[in-house]
């Protein structure tokens, strides 16, 4: 499955969906929102703190998880649920759901048939539920595309 392309919010979209959510565009904000959008995929705040470094911004570890917190709120940046481990992050507001490939150790987007949230419904005896990521284990097409050439 191709991954949604994070769409390039101008500083106007990207002031506007922080401020819905009570809170400015800052530097550290848009630096971490750019330096995730470049760098593409799922990515840990470590690596985006690394990106922003290698790129001579100078910002605290401590400012990337407070601005990648402060980005998921206002929906500019989805979490993606990987399993136990590092938290990652991606730019984008499409919500969907990934697979992991237990071979390549990949991470891909899968689409939410729905395409809000919450998709899955949590029966009211549990409480309310504000979203439901799913994350498929198995083999992803390239690598089972692999296995079907090495048997022939
Ligand atoms: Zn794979
Ligand atoms: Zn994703």
């Amino acid at each position: 499955m191709d991954a949604p392309r994070p769409e390039r919010l101008t500083d106007a979209a990207l002031a506007d969906a922080l401020r819905r959510g009570g809170l400015r565009l800052t530097r550290p904000r848009r630096a971490v929102h750019a330096a995730l959008r470049d760098l593409g995929g799922h990515r840990s705040a470590d690596e985006v703190h690394a990106a922003l470094a290698a790129a001579g911004t100078r910002v605290s570890r401590m400012t990337v998880y407070n601005a990648l917190a402060d980005l998921l709120r206002a929906g500019v940046v989805q979490r993606a649920d990987a399993g136990p481990g590092r938290a990652l992050f991606e730019a984008g507001a499409a919500w969907h759901h990934h697979l992991l490939c237990r071979t390549c150790g990949g991470i891909e987007d899968v689409p939410c048939v729905r395409g809000r949230r919450p998709c899955l419904s949590l029966p009211a005896a549990f409480g309310r539920a504000e979203e439901a990521q799913v994350i498929f284990r198995g083999v992803c097409r390239r690598c089972l595309e692999g296995e079907r050439r090495k048997r022939r």
